[in-house]
């Protein structure tokens, strides 16, 4: 069942959803070459907690950590652990933040160091995608209509692919709830959106083919070609006029911005305008 939440509701949602946004930004601070993703999923448990949350992955169907933490050509879900970042490396962080009864649930995919142009344009057209498909999460509108927004963009206007394996979801007092919301999709098809709902829109998009694989562990999804996978989530509440974002890109945005500043004597600053 699909559930309509309250304004209240919806306020307390975008205060769990603020906070993965925040959780994000420690993230983007702590980001540079040597540091291990277990330490990065350390350092969010503990300001998750710190803030009075719970971090909505940890023991979720089992799953072991705080964060997932997506290397590279991984796609999604995976384990934060002793590996050390590298420069040119890229990594999706996905974070789920509860409190009060209800979930936030947001990623960012960051670069570290020197990152092919390629694959950074790779993120900025995953970050733009999700957009695309906000702006249809309106009153009246069809989960296909988000799906096909954000299909069209990322596969049609760019060439890459569409993960399928994987959705997004409504979100709420449980971190998964209905309706499911592909990334590809026909408009004018699926559930109808109605004021109220919230949903997590989170387009998993690849360098090369969509086609991917899940390791043994039972979580980490990658791409089968090994090329990079980009992934941005926004909680994203259907509104009247179109959807709003709950969770924000922006404070993340800046810190990433000071981090490469004060890390460049690692690499070279990419030039103006890439990361945006
Ligand atoms: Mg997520
Ligand atoms: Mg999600």
């Amino acid at each position: 069942m699909i559930h309509i939440r309250s304004r209240e509701e919806i306020e307390i949602m975008r205060k769990s959803a603020l906070m993965v946004s925040a959780t994000l930004t420690e993230v983007a601070k702590l980001l540079r070459p040597g540091i291990t993703t277990l330490s990065i999923d350390r350092m969010a448990e503990q300001f998750i907690r710190d803030n009075g949350g719970i971090p909505s992955f940890k023991g979720y169907h089992g799953f072991p950590a705080s964060l997932c933490i997506s290397v590279n050509d991984i796609v999604v879900h995976g384990i934060p652990g002793a590996y050390e970042l590298k420069d040119g490396d890229i990594i999706s962080v996905d974070c789920g933040f509860y409190k009060n009864g209800y979930h936030g649930d947001s990623a960012y995919t960051f670069a570290i160091g020197n990152v092919q142009p390629e694959v950074l344009q790779l993120l900025k057209i995953t970050k733009e995608s999700v957009f695309k498909g906000v702006e249809q999460a309106k009153d009246n509108n069809r989960v296909g209509d988000i799906a096909y927004a954000i299909e069209h963009f990322t596969s049609r206007v760019n060439p890459y692919g569409v993960v399928r394996e994987l959705v997004g979801h409504g979100v709420g007092r449980d971190l998964h709830e209905d309706p499911q919301v592909p990334n590809y999709g026909r408009r004018g098809e699926g559930k109808r959106l109605k004021d109220g709902m919230v949903l997590a829109i989170e387009p998993m998009i690849n360098l090369g083919t969509k086609e991917v694989y899940t390791w043994d562990d039972g979580w980490t999804v990658s791409t089968k070609d090994k090329k990079a996978s980009a992934h941005f989530e926004h909680t994203t509440a259907v509104r009247k006029g179109k959807g709003e974002p709950l969770s924000s890109f922006a404070p993340i945005e800046i810190a990433e911005t000071a981090n490469i500043e004060l890390n460049s004597s690692y690499y070279t600053l990419p030039a103006a305008g890439v990361l945006a």
